[in-house]
């Protein structure tokens, strides 16, 4: 997915050249075989970087792949993803006869409460695992879970530390032992009222054979998340109390957060809808919904206001962010609106004029449009006490 990339000025290096010039050979490549030719070599040199901790090399060159035209920079951020997330130098032992990927299990929660990031008990672990093996993953993969709940910040930042982290629970999963992270050296939690959690698992596949259960014969997708959400929810639920959850299929890393971060902006926005009607005491009928574009340098998000009917106070707000290319191609006020009737709001304004991208100079939350076509910081009446930050987001 083409994300928005700011703009550098001068040279790139060497290596980011190369990165560059192999990318674009593949985007032109007329068949297969030429494509095998160039993604071995682009490949190679990703994990050059890679190995290298060499984080500015690849962000340099993506920089300059946005510029391109056609297919250059997908083809460069897919290596590179593919790379980090699967990991491939385990020179000995029998690693070399085994694929290695890590995968992430995305959950959904919203709460009026605290939405816990947390260390997994062993009964957990071992009942994940099973579930895992049985729905999620192909017969003859080995796995590693780790034995944390990790909210979005705690994630490994870059590539480079993904792909470290890919290394060894890569590594784990060849030993089929679960991966200890100490919560002591991840960073603490913002908490905000509807987030998402995950779930990381590495995993062995002997080489050429299938790694998730939907690639073998009798198995499919949809059967699998089904499994997921009945089995693997049941095991994370107890551990998430006065939250509301939606599980995603466990898949790939940078595919599994890209769906999580795209299913997150309609669950925000009925999960917000459905806090309102409950803390205010007010049917979702008498809720009013203010959409409008917020513009940097181009258009960054949209942000919905809500108030209740009869006041023109900003009560509280969602941020929906734009992700990437699809995004240019399809009616996203539109796609806005449809979520907010389908969780019962009806009294929606659409607004077309730029707002700039404002935040709180006191708390750094956003600010969102109010009825009256101005910028407001959300505040709700008479929060009692003890339950949700007074800031939402
Ligand atoms: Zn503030």
């Amino acid at each position: 997915m083409k994300r928005a990339r700011t703009k550098r000025r001068g040279g790139i290096g060497r290596p980011a050249e190369e990165l560059l010039w192999l990318a674009t050979g593949l985007a032109e490549s007329c068949c297969r075989v030429e494509d095998r030719y160039w993604d071995e070599r682009l490949g190679a040199a990703v994990e050059v970087s890679l190995a290298h901790d060499d984080e500015d090399t690849l962000n340099a060159a993506l920089d300059q792949a946005f510029t391109r035209t056609g297919s250059v920079y997908d083809d460069l951020a897919d290596a590179i993803e593919s790379r980090t997330e699967s990991p491939t130098a385990v020179p000995t032992g029998s690693g070399k006869n085994h694929n290695l990927l890590l995968l992430a299990a995305p959950v959904l929660a919203w709460s009026r409460f605290r939405i816990p990031a947390r260390s997994l008990p062993a009964a957990t672990l071992a009942n994940l695992r099973v579930h895992l093996q049985a729905h999620v993953l192909a017969r003859n993969t080995q796995l590693a879970l780790a034995d944390y709940l990790f909210s979005p910040d705690q994630l490994p930042q870059g590539y480079c530390s993904t792909h470290g982290l890919a290394s060894v629970m890569g590594r784990a999963a060849l030993d089929n032992s679960d991966f200890h992270v100490d919560p002591e050296e991840l960073v603490e939690t913002a908490q905000f009222l509807s987030d998402t959690r995950y779930l990381l698992v590495g995993v062995a596949a002997p080489k050429g054979s299938a790694i998730f259960r939907w690639q073998e014969n009798d198995g499919n997708r949809a059967d699998a998340l089904a499994q997921w959400r009945g089995q693997g929810g049941g095991c994370l639920t107890p551990l998430l109390p006065g939250c509301a959850l939606e599980f995603c299929l466990p898949e790939s890393y940078f595919s599994a957060c890209r769906a999580a971060d795209k299913a997150s902006r309609p669950y925000s926005i009925c999960a917000s809808i459905a806090f309102l009607a409950t803390s205010l005491e007010v049917p979702v009928s008498n809720l009013r919904a203010v959409v409008a574009p917020f513009w940097g340098e181009q258009i960054e998000e949209y942000r919905i206001g809500f108030t209740v009917t009869d006041n023109n106070n900003v009560v509280h707000g969602v941020v929906w962010p734009l992700l990437g290319a699809e995004d240019d191609a399809i009616d996203v006020p539109g796609e806005i609106e449809a979520v907010l009737r389908e969780c019962g709001v009806t009294a929606i304004r659409i607004l077309d004029h730029r707002f700039p991208l404002e935040y709180c100079d006191d708390c750094g939350a956003p600010l969102y449009p109010s009825p009256e076509g101005e910028m407001e910081h959300a505040e709700m009446p008479e929060l009692e006490e003890g339950q949700i930050p007074r800031h939402l987001h």
